[in-house]
């Protein structure tokens, strides 16, 4: 099984990454994948994007080098009422919104504010995907978040540079797909590359869905076509 669209990728417009949307695409192009999406995070992260670098992403082609490039943000979520940081106008005009807890926008409190916060986040309808849920230092209810994904339609990441980071993450991750698995909760499996090399490489998260017998009709971005019927976008 492969990822071919990419939903969580960051340019040189976040400074602690390091390729161009070009040499994204022409990546993904040599890899034969179909889609990527620029996610730079939200502008109250240090490194963020500026607020403009979202509103003028109109100006990149559809696609480039034969493929398809999404246009989108990873927000920062703020607060416990699941405030993120970027205006709904902006939102609007973008593909695929991440929506992620950061800890330096976000600090850790305890399971049950997690909880709360990531509720009030999916009641966002401009949200998509929850980003990074595996970090260790922000536990929450899983049950109750990945039923409410369900029934709001957000989609859980499974995010394989988290898993590169830390051990035990991986074990949070499990926890979450057999969570998904058991309630048939549609995930993505995103790189969350800071390099173009990275893009597309989520092998530790495919193998810790194959160890869990996870059904690969609920991952939404092995091709861009499901990706783009998830996400209701019509190129
Ligand atoms: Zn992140
Ligand atoms: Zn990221």
């Amino acid at each position: 099984m492969r990822i071919l669209a990419d939903l969580h990728c960051h340019t040189t417009a976040s400074a602690h990454a390091y390729s161009t949307i070009k040499e994204y695409a022409d990546m993904a192009a040599e890899y034969s994948m179909e889609a990527f999406a620029v996610t730079n995070h939200g502008p109250k992260s240090a490194d963020g994007a500026h607020i403009y670098h979202f509103g003028n992403l109109v100006v990149v082609p559809r696609v480039i080098n034969g493929v398809t490039v999404l246009k989108g943000a990873e927000c920062n979520i703020l607060d416990s009422d699941g405030t993120i940081d970027l205006p709904p106008n902006i939102l609007e005009k973008l593909d695929v919104i991440i929506a992620s807890i950061h800890q330096a926008e976000y600090a850790p409190k305890s399971e049950k504010e997690h909880t709360k916060v990531l509720l009030n986040v999916m009641d966002n309808p401009n949200v998509h995907i929850m980003g990074h849920m595996g970090r260790e230092k922000m536990p929450f209810d899983i049950e109750k978040v990945v039923k409410k994904a369900k029934e709001t339609k957000k989609l859980i990441e499974i995010n394989s540079s988290s898993i590169k980071k830390e051990g035990r993450i991986l074990e949070r991750c499990r926890e979450i797909a057999l969570a998904c698995k058991k309630h048939e909760v549609p995930i993505v499996v995103n790189s969350d590359c800071h390099i173009c090399y990275d893009i597309g490489n989520v092998g530790n998260a495919i193998e810790l869905l194959d160890s869990i017998n996870f059904d690969k009709n609920l991952i939404m971005n092995t091709s861009l076509e499901k990706a783009l019927e998830f996400l209701n976008i019509r190129l």
